[in-house]
């Protein structure tokens, strides 16, 4: 039996999304996903890009049916964090073997991992012991189309390799797919977090009171130069797979700190 087979006769998915449930990407996803077993959805009724790993708890959440689906998909009030706790308690209620995330119109490299609704929908499976991956289309110009068809045929390629590559405890794949024609894509790359930092964030305006606000957005700030990491991969062309792990704890320091007492 081939590992394709097995997959198609045992794995179990949970797709979720910070996009919303109409997300073009969402779509992609379950498509390509659905050639390694029972597929099902269950994302935010809305967008909800950059929630970063938040969770909603002061209020209900309601969970509805979503419309124009031929796999069992839920849309719920929530985050994507949510949206896995309800779709592991409603839609795989004896557990799962894969949750994935995306696919994200949008980068998510470097400290972006940390605003990322994406990247949490793939931290909360982490967190609940199921292999997760988020993906993400890395957009670089205002506009530019996220090219998903690319995203869906290269996961199509590559799930035997991304199934295969072994996951510690408390680790998920991040992956970073360029978003141009796939032909262009040279290959993937394992990489580490880079450094994306936004210049210029936060812009003062005035609404038509006269009264000051603020938007958020900026200009990103990349260094594509540094060579192993996310970033650099992307800007060559090449799909980035950076394992990242929920233990934030600095090791090294933690050494240093003890060796005092
Ligand atoms: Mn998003």
């Amino acid at each position: 039996m081939t590992l394709d087979q097995r997959w198609s006769q045992a794995m179990r998915i949970l797709i979720t999304n910070d996009d919303g449930i109409h997300a073009g990407g969402l779509r992609a996803l379950a498509r390509a996903a659905s050639s390694l077993g029972e597929v099902k959805v269950c994302a935010p009724d809305r967008e909800r890009s950059a929630c970063g790993h938040s969770m909603t708890m002061r209020e209900p959440l309601r969970v509805r049916a979503a419309e124009g689906w031929d796999v069992p998909a839920y849309e719920v009030n929530g985050v994507p964090t949510d949206c896995v706790n309800v779709g592991l308690t409603e839609l795989w209620p004896e557990g799962c073997d894969l949750i994935l995330s995306g696919i994200n119109s949008g980068p998510n490299l470097g400290f972006d991992i940390t605003y990322s609704g994406t990247a949490a929908g793939a931290m909360e499976g982490t967190i609940n012991g199921i292999k997760s991956i988020a993906i993400s289309m890395a957009i670089f110009v205002s506009d530019a189309p996220p090219h998903f068809e690319t995203g869906e045929e290269w996961l199509n390629q590559n799930w035997q390799m991304l199934l295969s590559l072994p996951l510690d405890h408390l680790t998920f794949l991040n992956i970073n797919i360029p978003a141009i024609a796939s032909p262009e894509i040279q290959g993937h790359a394992f990489v580490g977090m880079g450094e994306r930092v936004y210049k210029d964030r936060v812009e003062r305006r005035e609404d038509p009171w006269g009264r000051p606000y603020w938007w958020q957005g900026g200009v990103v700030v990349m260094d594509p130069s540094d060579e192993g990491a996310d970033v650099w991969a992307v800007s060559r062309g090449r799909v980035a797979i950076t394992p990242v792990s929920l233990d934030w704890t600095n090791r090294k320091l933690l050494e240093a700190y003890r060796l005092r007492d």
